[in-house]
């Protein structure tokens, strides 16, 4: 394996190192003291309470307050950051022609070693034309041909994959891909799969959306961390936060070793998704549309890179059933509300952000009064009564802290090429950006050798591109196994302070989709 490569690009040199500390990207996703003012869900499982609330609020509040399928206030964030997916796009130096050589035999002419290679003359000879010499032919003239016992190159349309060698500059020049008439670079599409549910959604958006995102990513490559989650919302019209709240796809298949499977799980896992994805490019290109295929391609390779990442190293559907199962009543939500709000009221900041708003619900404003929420308590009413509507909310939340803390402390793994520890998002590594590179290079060349052609071995191709994504190896697992027990356990300290520390950090947009939502507003 290449270490120590020179990245061409101006901006910062990786070179390997065993381990570096990243910041850990802001997470989004959330109490009482003692309940001054019961929760929304109390409320609501009172028969009387319900009552109450149809006759004062009328049936519009009700329907708000119990149908699920009312536009519900989102607040979870998990990706890889843009601008790491990018920078994975850039495999030019990572892939060559699939060449070979061949040692002339006594007496071969060019032509036959031609038709013998299934090449032409013509490339054969200009492939190798330092290597042609002007042979003197019987009645005159010269013939032109090889020397007996040379080796020759044998010039292929097939491609390759090659590490770079220490000390090589890496091209950054990446392929262009072009989605519904707007053209970016392959690691540009690449980070476009966390703003559409797939390649067909994106494919049918507005190109004005398109170029919108695309805008937004190049700011971020451009400065890391000057693009708000409410922008990437607003630029996506609204889905990007509720894609993210619903992004099992991004994170590992199901393992027992890791995360008790849940056994309902629906199969969504960023292998699951790289694949098809990569399989729908493989058809496009036999089909010979190489363009399309690769753009479809570009759009799987994002799942690919995200498995990359130490914090998508367990399956989200499992743990957030692990999670729902300690929060499975009432009372279990409440104590996890409670010190939650707590947390995130000891931050001067919060109240400020909380107390202009109020219920909405008016049936409070005759039992209880309107209220604004300027307390830790009322606070965790808010979370209680989101739980109520949307309980994959706080498990979000728990899942974005087990997320923040693998991607922060790194996670040893291993792939059939090297072990190393893994990091994450804003953390990316060398050795990690090394192998996603060349996992990115593979999985381009089986697109490219698939062009035109008759057959594709497609479990082959899948083989080639994950031998390359990173494993958990037994000390890897152990990491991982620890993070779930301390941080997805709503009874552990260390899980409230990780969920109230990634509450704090989206506040203002937590409030923002809570009002979205209906369930509070702004006070007059
Ligand atoms: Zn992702």
């Amino acid at each position: 394996m290449a270490r120590g490569v020179r990245v061409q690009d101006g901006r910062r040199e990786r070179k390997p190192v065993p381990r570096s500390n990243g910041s850990l990207s802001p997470q989004r996703a959330e109490r009482k003291d003692g309940g001054a003012a019961p929760g929304l869900r109390a409320l609501l499982s009172e028969p009387a309470g319900l009552l109450y609330l149809q006759a004062t609020a009328g049936n519009a509040a009700v329907t708000a307050a119990l149908d699920p399928s009312t536009p519900p206030a989102r607040f979870s964030v998990q990706r890889y950051d843009s601008y790491e997916h990018v920078e994975a796009g850039a495999v030019e130096s990572f892939m060559e022609p699939a060449e070979s050589t061949y040692m002339v035999g006594k007496g071969e002419t060019p032509a036959q070693i031609a038709r013998k290679l299934s090449v032409t003359v013509e490339r054969l000879l200009e492939r190798n034309r330092k290597k042609v010499h002007a042979f003197a032919i019987a009645g005159g003239g010269h013939e032109q041909g090889f020397e007996a016992g040379d080796t020759i190159v044998v010039p292929s349309d097939k491609l390759r994959v090659r590490e770079p060698a220490p000390g090589e500059t890496v091209k950054t020049d990446q392929k262009p891909v072009t989605i519904n008439g707007v053209t970016m670079s392959y690691g540009e599409a690449m980070a476009m799969a966390d703003f559409y549910k797939d390649f067909a959604a994106m494919e049918a958006a507005k190109p004005a959306e398109i170029k919108a995102l695309l805008a937004l990513v190049r700011k971020q490559v451009a400065t890391p961390g000057s693009v708000s989650q409410a922008d990437w919302d607003t630029a996506s019209g609204g889905r990007y936060m509720d894609l993210n709240r619903k992004n099992t796809a991004h994170f590992a298949p199901s393992d027992a070793r890791l995360v008790p499977a849940s056994g309902a799980s629906s199969g969504s896992n960023h292998k699951e998704a790289w694949e098809a994805n990569h399989r729908l490019a493989l058809d496009a290109a036999q089909k010979g549309d190489r363009d399309r295929a690769l753009a479809i391609n570009a759009f799987g390779d994002h799942f690919l890179t995200d498995a990359f990442a130490a914090g998508h190293l367990f399956n989200k559907e499992d743990l957030m059933k692990k999670v729902r199962l300690s929060l499975s009543t009432t009372e279990a939500v409440e104590a996890f509300a409670s010190p939650v709000a707590t947390e995130v009221f000891k931050d001067p900041a919060s109240k400020p952000i909380c107390s202009v708003y109020e219920n909405v619900h008016t049936s409070f404003k005759t039992a209880y009064g309107r209220w604004s929420i300027n307390s830790a308590s009322r606070f965790a009413s808010v979370l209680e009564g989101i739980d109520a509507r949307m309980p994959d909310v706080l498990e979000n939340s728990i899942a974005a802290a087990v997320h923040d803390d693998l991607n922060a402390k790194g996670v040893h793994v291993s792939n059939t090429k090297a072990s190393w520890v893994v990091k994450g998002d804003d953390n990316l590594e060398p050795t990690a950006l090394f192998y996603m590179r060349e996992a990115v290079a593979q999985s381009q060349v089986n697109v490219l050798n698939a062009v035109g052609a008759a057959t594709v071995d497609y479990a082959k191709a899948f083989k080639a591109v994950w031998d390359l994504a990173p494993q958990p190896d037994t000390s890897g697992r152990a990491e991982i196994t620890k993070a779930v027990t301390d941080l997805a356990d709503p009874k552990s300290a260390t899980t409230v302070t990780a969920v109230g520390a990634i509450t704090k950090a989206n506040l203002q947009l937590i409030m923002d989709k809570v009002e979205a939502a209906g369930e509070i507003r702004k006070i007059k």
